[in-house]
């Protein structure tokens, strides 16, 4: 019986670590329109997450792209995922003396065909727990900009519309709401 209970109890600390160490997330993008754009997978790396992004559909040229606070994209504006992601009180801008936001990002170059494929880093941010995650709570988005963020003007560098959004959900709230485990939760759900 002690033996049965040993095991058991091994299981559920081993199934509670992995859940709170992602190193790797995929995300889908999508345009104002709702139509999937392409995709960007986020791996965790020794220097921070590296974000490979394959997307199409773009008008030629250099796009914005960031992430932001809240793992909501609701179009056709995107104004759901909130601000860019900067837990720690930031300026905007990779080239503002005071800053960067945690979310902030290189532009992007869309090819003459409207593709874009490029590697990116977010250098202090982690999929793990902690002040820099950007899975904290139900997670974040990463977001693409109609112009060129200049890198240096508030809030989020004069780059325009938002254009493609894809959340980075941290996946604790969607399977809550999937599968409830707690009878009295769902009852309450209900009632609303
Ligand atoms: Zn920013």
């Amino acid at each position: 019986m002690r033996i049965i209970l040993l095991f058991l109890l091994s299981i559920s600390v081993l199934t509670a670590c992995q859940s709170k160490e992602e190193t790797s997330k995929s995300v889908e993008m999508y345009n104002t329109s709702g139509d999937m754009v392409g995709t960007a997978e986020l791996l965790e790396s020794p220097d921070g997450i590296q974000v490979k992004l394959k997307l199409e559909g773009l008008t030629p040229g250099l796009h914005g792209i960031a992430v932001h606070e809240y793992a909501k994209c609701e179009g056709p504006d995107f104004k759901t995922a909130g601000n860019h992601l900067d837990p720690e009180g930031k300026e905007h801008g990779l080239i503002h003396p005071k800053g960067a936001h945690l979310g902030d990002m290189p532009n992007i170059e869309a090819d003459a065909g409207g593709l874009v494929d490029a590697d990116l880093m977010l250098p202090r941010a982690t999929l793990k727990e902690g002040k820099m995650s950007i899975l904290r709570g139900e997670g974040t988005s990463l977001i693409v900009s109609e112009g060129q963020d200049d890198g240096v003007s508030q809030p989020s560098g004069n780059a325009g519309a938002r254009i493609i959004c894809g959340e980075i959900k941290s996946g604790k709230k969607a399977e809550a709401t999937e599968s409830p485990t707690d009878p009295t939760e769902f009852n309450e759900e209900q009632q609303e």
